[in-house]
């Protein structure tokens, strides 16, 4: 199977108000110009509780494990080329300040990129008035 627009691993809250978080990202790949990431790009979903503050480590190592096998696991199998990492404001599963939340997505992008060696753009979810609207902070391609 040829995949000449990539596979990402896209890795954002479990939270259920942001169900069209992939809607939002394709249509802001339609304005980027990311090698292998674009609105056609094949995904591969990994919800959890707070991504930003498993991924710090913030709730233990044995949660920051399960989160970086399961990436590895994609990246074996699913042949990922590249990653997507969204925390959000407002998030149950990491109830840190909209500041911190923007300094985590710049954290995640030297992680994920250092320990698989694969490109990261991080986007932070944030809610504006009632709409909630994707924000690049931080990329390494
Ligand atoms: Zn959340």
């Amino acid at each position: 199977m040829s995949h000449d627009n990539g596979v990402a691993i896209v890795i954002s809250c479990s939270d259920g108000r942001l169900e069209d978080t992939i809607a939002r990202l394709r249509e802001l790949l339609k304005q980027k110009s990311y090698p292998s990431l674009n609105s056609e790009t094949a995904l591969y979903r990994i919800q959890v509780p707070g991504p930003d503050g498993i991924l710090l480590g913030m709730r233990g190592e044995d949660h920051k494990k399960v989160l970086l096998d399961d990436i590895a696991l994609l990246i074996e199998k699913a042949n990922a080329t590249s990653f997507v990492f969204i925390p959000h404001c407002e998030c149950a599963g990491c109830q840190v300040s909209d500041e911190a939340h923007a300094d985590n997505c710049v954290q995640a992008v030297d992680i994920l990129n250092q320990e698989f060696s694969l490109p990261v753009v991080s986007l932070l979810d944030k809610k504006v008035g009632d709409v909630w609207q994707l924000e690049v902070i931080a990329e390494k391609f």
